[in-house]
């Protein structure tokens, strides 16, 4: 009850951040950090009960729409949505649901950048709860250790897998490369097209946003360079 009153207050009282409203922060994509904000108790509930609660509460959404939710076409779609939710679009928010990376040794000696390019990754703004489209191009260098490449792909998905805003599902792939990877040399390159911009506000269609990040011996521009001319 408690919480439900907190959230009630989230959700009624203007919030003003610097000068700006929910709205206008929203719009501008205003990113907040690198850990994806969640509360301590996140995981208290179960999977099941989750998606219990999530039918019960977009069935509301629908019926205060005023759709039709006895209709065949319809009536399904709460539970749909709750599925959808935890156990796809939204999985990766559960740390239990992170990839195992094994480790192999870099038994070919291989020392220079290794780069996975075009991963295709299917993502969701968390200002919107629109789609984000994009491509995830990453490149390290190993430390000794070399990880499977489907593995690299995996990585993204998972951190994809959540209510997300650009710059930190490329600063979250990056930090988790950096860790399993044992280096600093990493890089991660996100170019991708944010439906909230393009089908809604100001409908641009053509623009698509980058971002990046470049540790270690990637952060020189000798190294930048090399790794654009891979990713021609
Ligand atoms: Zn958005």
């Amino acid at each position: 009850m408690k919480h439900q009153e907190t959230m009630l207050n989230t959700l009624t009282k203007e919030n003003r951040l610097n000068g700006f409203s929910d709205e206008e922060i929203g719009d501008e994509h205003f990113y907040s950090g690198l850990e994806t904000p969640m509360r301590a108790d996140a995981f208290k509930v179960s999977d099941e009960e989750k998606k219990y609660k999530i039918a019960g509460l977009f069935a509301e959404i629908m019926d205060v729409m005023g759709l039709d939710l006895t209709d065949d076409s319809l009536k399904g779609t709460p539970n749909r949505v709750a599925k959808m939710y935890i156990d796809e679009i939204f999985s990766g928010l559960n740390p239990a649901n992170k990839p195992k990376a094994a480790l192999f040794d870099n038994k070919y000696q291989y020392n220079q950048m290794l780069v996975e390019k075009n991963i295709t990754f299917y993502s969701n703004c968390e200002h919107h709860f629109v789609p984000i489209i994009g491509k995830a191009h990453i490149a390290y260098i190993s430390s000794g250790k070399v990880i499977g490449l489907s593995k690299l792909n995996r990585i993204v998905q998972y951190f994809a897998k959540r209510p997300q805003v650009q710059e930190r599902l490329t600063n979250q792939i990056a930090a988790e490369l950096t860790e399993i990877l044992d280096t600093k040399d990493v890089a991660v390159i996100i170019d991708a097209k944010h439906l909230c911009v393009s089908s809604r506000g100001i409908k641009d269609d053509t623009s698509a946003t980058v971002t990046s990040f470049y540790g270690g011996v990637f952060n020189t521009p000798n190294k930048i360079a090399e790794l654009q001319n891979y990713l021609k």
